[in-house]
């Protein structure tokens, strides 16, 4: 079977590291981690993911300029994209929902059980990979 892959997007590298942690424990994913939102952009034209973890508030291009960008692609308009939202910025999660995103997570990413329920809801039941 094809491995699911996800395009994690966020410019901060404690929560890159744990949303890349949680996601490795829940199941083989091909994983692919960028920094900005065009690096995330030319992810997606370069080979689209079946799922999206995007920040908002990122340099080069944030994640409401790539999303934007992600849905105008013939290849993005169908792909889940989690906003991963911040508990200090209030509406980002209603204002994510608006502006073309599945779903929203919010940041830090603490709960494990929070990750697998956006990661199911996608892409269906997970088995962890071996060892995890
Ligand atoms: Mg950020």
């Amino acid at each position: 079977m094809t491995k699911k892959k996800i395009l994690v997007v966020e410019d901060n590298e404690d929560n890159k590291r744990i949303l890349l942690y949680r996601l490795r424990k829940i199941g083989d994913f091909d994983i692919v981690a960028t920094s900005n939102g065009l690096e995330a952009l030319e992810a997606v034209q370069a080979d689209p993911p079946d799922l999206i973890f995007m920040d908002l508030k990122m340099p080069v291009m944030d994640g409401w300029e790539a999303t934007r960008r992600i849905r105008e692609l013939e290849s993005g308009r169908e792909i889940p994209i989690v906003a991963l939202t911040a508990q200090a910025m209030a509406g980002d999660e209603q204002r994510a929902l608006a502006n073309g995103c599945s779903d929203y997570l919010s940041k830090p990413v603490v709960d494990p059980a929070l990750v697998r329920e956006k990661v199911e809801k996608f892409l269906g039941p997970q088995l962890p990979p071996v060892g995890a």
